[in-house]
């Protein structure tokens, strides 16, 4: 057993093949997909999956690049779309300075305004961060003051300096197909010491096609072949991986294993 804790099922590139890989994902053994949202206008779909296949979850949440696009979006809505028994998580919210592609200042609102709901519903927060290490962890160290809130990096990339912060702060760490690259030495490195209890596995597809499979379009199944990859590093099988993230991944999204939800 095999959860992908981070998938974008309604982008080109997946969409239109939905069905499909996700057939494949499952004959890989991976029975359990994280659905995530980038903006408001795509949410419904999201959670459409979610309703229509038992073994798919969605968050509800506003990308750091479409922060522009959502400055007045309010509290009152994410929470609403929370609700949903689906909807087991938060985000992706945080911060990017890499691409730029919104103002910082609104990046920062939201990304704060998505830990007060993270911390009134107790759904965990999904966190993109690049290039920002510093600002997330003063973000998240102000807020964690104010009342602790579950949340994990997704997609990690960021220092081991920052990486052990966070992990200070209890935040969960998970890795994508980014961990399988060959320059990622300093990665793979971290990846060592990160605390079994505190790693998840993720494709972030479409994106990122973890090693043998870069250049091709990414998708959930391939979350096996990071697996293998971080278990490989670890020194464990891939079997026992898999199980303890799976543990994880219930223990961080409790909404997941709650009646009805599931
Ligand atoms: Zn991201
Ligand atoms: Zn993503």
């Amino acid at each position: 057993m095999l959860i992908d804790s981070h998938c974008h099922l309604v982008y080109q590139g997946l969409v239109e093949r939905q069905a499909e890989v996700l057939a494949n994902a499952r004959a890989a053994g991976v029975d359990g997909f994280l659905n995530i949202s980038t903006r408001e206008r795509e949410w419904d779909e999201v959670v459409a999956v979610a309703e229509r296949e038992p073994d798919v979850w969605a968050t509800v949440g506003i990308h750091p690049h479409e922060a522009d696009q959502h400055a007045d979006l309010g509290r009152e809505k994410l929470l609403a779309a929370s609700d949903h028994p689906k909807v087991i998580g938060l985000g992706e919210s945080g911060l990017d300075y890499y691409y730029d592609k919104s103002d910082r200042d609104v990046q920062r609102d939201l990304f704060r305004m998505h830990i007060g709901v993270a911390r009134e519903t107790g759904l965990p927060l999904v966190i993109h961060t690049r290039d920002a290490d510093r600002d997330t962890a003063d973000i998240l160290a102000d807020e964690m003051g104010k009342g602790a809130f579950p949340a994990l990096i997704h997609c990690f990339t960021a220092s081991p300096a920052f990486g052990r912060q966070v992990l200070e702060m209890g935040l969960t760490i998970s890795l994508s197909g980014i961990v399988t690259f060959k320059n990622a030495v300093e990665l793979q490195e971290f990846a060592k010491e990160i605390p079994a209890g505190r790693l998840l596995v993720e494709t972030d597809s479409p994106f990122l096609a973890p090693v043998p499979h870069r250049g091709k379009k990414c998708e959930p199944a391939f979350v096996r072949n990071t697996a293998e990859f971080v278990a490989d590093l670890r020194g464990v099988n891939v079997e026992e991986l898999a199980a303890t993230t799976t543990a994880n991944f219930f223990a961080l999204f409790t909404k997941a294993g709650r009646k009805g939800a599931a």
